[in-house]
């Protein structure tokens, strides 16, 4: 029998009926993008077996892919219809961006280490996805060029919510970020309407350090 590469396919569905719908991700269209894309080649080989379980992994240079729900979780707050351009600050694997992919238009990523950009527009690159463009620089400065955004989520933790993110959403705009120091973070989902900002907190987390002119 030819010796075919595992897809982890059972394992992806015991993710999604156990870590996500089991604990209230119920957007159809959220779950349905977990369970197509394959998580397991977006983490390196030697944890490919732990790739769906109920943590974060390491991805190298002191770099974390998140918890699958906490993925799930920030995914679904932004209440996605397909339509939007979305920006994820903090493209590590590349994970969130390709969840995006399947329910956004176009996805823009910003990454710091260009060793995880490179890596991740390859593994992208392989599964066929288009509409995901990953650039390296300090996203928390968000990502100028191709800003407005209708939606932004942000993989990392700073002490404060950078302003200029705020600034690149459109009106009616959602963000969904970390904020706090290491111990004491929070995730916060913020909505523009006009000039004013509104948001309210969500729940405890505990991300890596956003870094850059509007991060740590
Ligand atoms: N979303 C990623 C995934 O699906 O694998 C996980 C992101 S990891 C938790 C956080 C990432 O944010 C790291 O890759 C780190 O290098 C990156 N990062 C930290 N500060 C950044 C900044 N100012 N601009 C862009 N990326 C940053």
């Amino acid at each position: 029998m030819a010796n075919l590469p595992q897809d982890f396919l059972e394992e992806r569905k015991f993710m999604v009926a156990r870590q996500l719908r089991g604990r209230g991700i119920s957007d159809r269209r959220v779950l349905d993008a977990f369970e197509t894309i394959p998580r397991h080649l977006f983490v390196p080989a030697e944890h490919r077996i732990s790739a769906y379980a109920d943590n974060p992994l390491p991805i190298g240079f002191n770099q974390t892919i998140s918890q699958p729900f906490i993925v799930a979780y920030m995914t679904q707050t932004l209440e996605l219809t397909g339509d939007e351009r979305a920006l994820e600050v903090g493209t590590g694997s590349g994970y969130q961006a390709a969840i995006l992919s399947a329910l956004a238009a176009e996805v823009h990523t910003v990454e710091l280490i260009p060793a995880l950009a490179e890596r991740a527009a390859r593994t992208l690159a392989c599964l066929g996805i288009s509409n995901v463009f990953i650039h390296v620089g300090d996203g928390s400065q968000g990502w100028k060029a191709s800003a407005p955004y209708d939606a932004i989520i942000v993989s990392a933790a700073g002490p404060r919510v950078p302003p200029s993110l705020l600034d690149q959403l459109v009106d009616g705009g959602r963000m969904i970020l970390p904020v706090g120091e290491r111990g004491g973070q929070i995730l916060e989902l913020w909505r523009r309407e006009g000039e004013s900002f509104s948001h309210e907190t969500l729940l405890p987390v505990a991300f890596v350090p956003l870094r850059g002119k509007e991060g740590v």
